[in-house]
């Protein structure tokens, strides 16, 4: 563990002056829980739909100076670091609206635009994501290559005169339908060229000619949710300008994982907050469902879950807080995001399906929201990146110099 960790939330950088971060995490917890959470039921059915009640969560959250909180200041945020964050964001993770009733959904590709963007693209998509007036997609993942491996991507873009032609296929687009733009990543250099230097990323507006959303895939029949649909995208020789390039030619791999790497410790974060939520619903369960002349809480098979639940929990807690303040230094985090990543994504699976299992019947209906949580945990599992590959890194790593990660020590 980190030795400069602290497990309660003491740090407080630069960020809001006049605030301490235990009285925003009292806010921000009062919003999910006495506004968003209830409206759970009707924002599933409807999406986030103009004129759903998504409209008014968001300005709620900004009247009450809830939104963006987790951007970077230049770009509206608070400033708080990505430790002070975890706090934060563990709480916005309670509800999967959360993030998009705040305004933190698009985070890591505000992080991308804000980093590798021009002037002129940070004019035309920056500022509308981060105000919620546009939500951004992005495409890697093609249905004909394994997506775990991008430099078997298939998508190409070559340059004509003043414009980059795209053709390929993409799915699992997330959001696409809704999005006004998705970045996409094609290969756009020479084969000769190192695998990591043969891909760039290019953002295309959703409408350009050629840019099909062929359909929405059925996802665990989960249609709706805060990421928008898994959509499986055509590009049939699609012209974009050449100024619509991002980064560097050749950056897009590069550009790929610093997106990732950040979407990865945003996601553990919310893990965190589904997981607690599904706890504290374990143990009210348990407290008050009477069977074979006790309480659920007094059988032993029943204490064990809800033990190995808070144990699981703390664990995730403590290996997101280690990579964010990891990320903070802007040390090397890769291990550190990996061993997250897989860790907190099967501890969700683990801790709702213990959750489940304690409501028996109840657990499994629509009457409960963990029926919901239980699916958007196993997609945990898969998305950005399977956990065999971040094992995988973890493992290649420390095998070629077991003290890569000098943080892997004990506390002196
Ligand atoms: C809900 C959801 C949202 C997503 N959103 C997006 C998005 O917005 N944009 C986007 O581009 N993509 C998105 N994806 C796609 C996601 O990133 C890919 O599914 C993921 O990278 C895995 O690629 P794949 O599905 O092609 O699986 P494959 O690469 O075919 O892998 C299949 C399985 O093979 C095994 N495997 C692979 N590599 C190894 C290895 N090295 N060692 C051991 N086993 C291995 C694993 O068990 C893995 O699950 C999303 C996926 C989900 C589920």
């Amino acid at each position: 563990m980190h030795p400069d960790i602290p497990n309660q939330p003491k740090r407080i950088s630069h960020m809001v002056a006049a605030q301490s971060l235990e009285a925003l995490i009292d806010q921000v917890r009062d919003f999910i829980d006495h506004e968003v959470i209830p409206l759970e039921e009707e924002l599933d059915r409807n999406g986030d739909r103009v004129g759903s009640s998504i409209d008014a969560l968001k300005s709620s959250a900004k009247d009450k100076g809830l939104w963006a909180i987790g951007h970077p200041r230049e770009i509206g945020g608070r400033g708080l670091n990505l430790h002070e964050f975890a706090y934060v964001n563990e709480i916005i993770g309670r509800s999967h609206w959360g993030q998009v009733a705040v305004g933190s959904v698009s985070m890591q590709d505000s992080i991308m635009l804000h980093k590798y963007g021009t002037e002129a693209q940070k004019e035309q998509w920056l500022i509308p994501i981060v105000r919620g007036d546009m939500y951004p997609s992005v495409g890697l993942t093609e249905p004909d290559v394994a997506g775990s491996d991008p430099t078997l991507m298939r998508t190409t873009a070559s340059l004509d005169r003043e414009d980059w032609v795209i053709s390929g296929r993409k799915w699992f687009v997330s959001g696409a339908d809704r999005s006004g733009f998705i970045t996409v990543f094609c290969r756009t250099e020479d084969a000769g060229l190192s695998p990591s230097r043969q891909m760039s990323a290019i953002i295309c507006p959703r409408g350009t000619p050629g840019l099909e959303i062929v359909r929405a895939i059925d996802v665990l029949g989960l249609s709706s949710g805060a990421h928008g649909s898994a959509c499986e995208v055509t590009f049939n020789n699609v012209r974009v300008s050449r100024d619509f390039l991002l980064g560097e030619r050749g950056q897009g791999m590069e550009i790929a994982q610093k997106r990732l790497g950040a979407g990865r410790i945003f996601h553990c974060m919310r893990w965190l907050g589904q997981a607690q939520r599904a706890f504290e619903l374990m143990c009210e369960r348990a407290q008050s469902r009477y069977a074979h002349g006790s309480l659920l809480a007094e059988k032993g098979d029943i204490r064990r879950m809800i033990a190995e639940s808070a144990i699981d929990i703390q664990a995730a807690r403590l290996l997101t807080l280690n990579a964010a303040a990891i990320m903070d230094q802007e040390g090397d985090s890769r291990i550190a995001i990996s061993m997250v990543k897989c860790f907190a994504a099967e501890m969700l699976h683990r801790v709702i399906d213990r959750a489940v299992q304690v409501h028996g019947a109840l657990g499994v209906s629509a009457d409960s929201p963990l029926s919901r949580m239980y699916r958007e945990a196993r997609l945990a599992r898969i998305m950005d990146g399977p956990d065999e590959v971040h094992r995988s890194v973890v493992a290649r790593a420390l095998l070629r110099d077991p003290t890569a990660a000098p943080w892997l020590a004990p506390i002196r």
